[in-house]
């Protein structure tokens, strides 16, 4: 029995109650999906209906509900620079940590946000944590789970510091976790290419984050080569991390019983990548 749960963020068009019907079409063992339009701030509220059939759904899947990594919509900010609009994504973050907790969910999965060269990082870092911190107080048994990012533009949260900053300052840290996206990690400028780089980079993410605040990865091979910051995803093995950083990761304990999520660019190949990865298992 592996004790890795890999899956892709696969699609939920036509209502929530299908992605779990299409992770288990690719014999996924974990998911994401987005669980409103990511393009669009408005959503109609989930109905019983809705709720009950996804519900059926992942039990049928035999997948856990801390197996499912929720995305949220690519509008939000909540480091936004401008108070409204700030104000704004926070409405449909709190909205979104709802949705999750209505699926039966515990985490959901965020960008930390952007500065937009308008404020210091140390600015963004305040706003992003009394978002969250506003969402915790209104919502209940939904992990907020930051998400790395490759540092494109102004995002922050490619540092492991950017993560370790916005954590210490949440209150309640038992509802906080990070995502790691290795292909993010990657343009970051994180190498995780040989047995030396990988223990390096790892060391240095539980000295600076914590292992226990690990909630859940992005398993994608990267485009962009190390510290350019561009994210652009590939598929596994194909692009310029290559095939090994995978087989240490699925040998590695420390990311036993997480939603392992490909991202990669080509979906119709899932279920050949989910093979794959489970076939670097010593
Ligand atoms: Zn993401
Ligand atoms: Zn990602």
């Amino acid at each position: 029995m592996s004790n890795k749960f890999v899956g892709a963020h696969v699609s939920a068009s036509g209502g929530v109650f299908n992605a779990p019907l299409n992770a288990m079409a690719i014999h996924a063992k974990a998911f994401a999906l987005f669980t409103k339009n990511q393009k669009q701030w408005a959503a109609k509220p989930l109905d019983d209906e809705t709720i009950a059939l996804f519900k059926d759904n992942l039990a049928k899947s035999g997948i856990l509900p801390k197996h499912v990594l929720p995305h949220d919509s690519y509008l939000i900010n909540l480091g936004h620079p401008e108070e409204e609009k700030r104000q704004k994504s926070l409405e449909a973050f709190i909205d979104e940590t709802r949705r999750c907790a209505q699926l039966g969910l515990d985490r959901l999965n965020f960008h930390p946000g952007s500065h937009l060269k308008q404020i210091s990082e140390e600015e963004c870092i305040d706003r992003i944590a009394s978002s969250m911190n506003e969402t915790l107080k209104v919502t209940d048994g939904v992990s907020l789970v930051i998400e790395n990012t490759a540092g494109q533009g102004s995002n922050l949260g490619w540092r492991f510091e950017h993560l370790a900053a916005i954590i210490d300052r949440i209150e309640d840290r038992s509802r906080v976790g990070v995502c790691i996206d290795t292909c993010h990690m990657f343009t970051a400028g994180y190498d995780i290419r040989t047995p030396e780089a990988y223990e390096a980079t790892w060391n240095e993410f539980e000295r600076i984050v914590g292992f226990k605040y690990l909630m859940g990865m992005h398993i994608n091979d990267s485009k962009p080569d190390l510290g350019s910051h561009v994210d652009r995803h590939d598929s596994i093995g194909k692009g310029k991390l290559g095939i090994e950083p995978f087989r240490y990761i699925m040998n590695d304990p420390r990311m036993d019983d997480i939603p392992l999520v490909l991202e990669t660019i080509d979906e119709t190949i899932w279920a050949q990548e989910i093979e794959l990865l489970y076939s670097l298992q010593a």
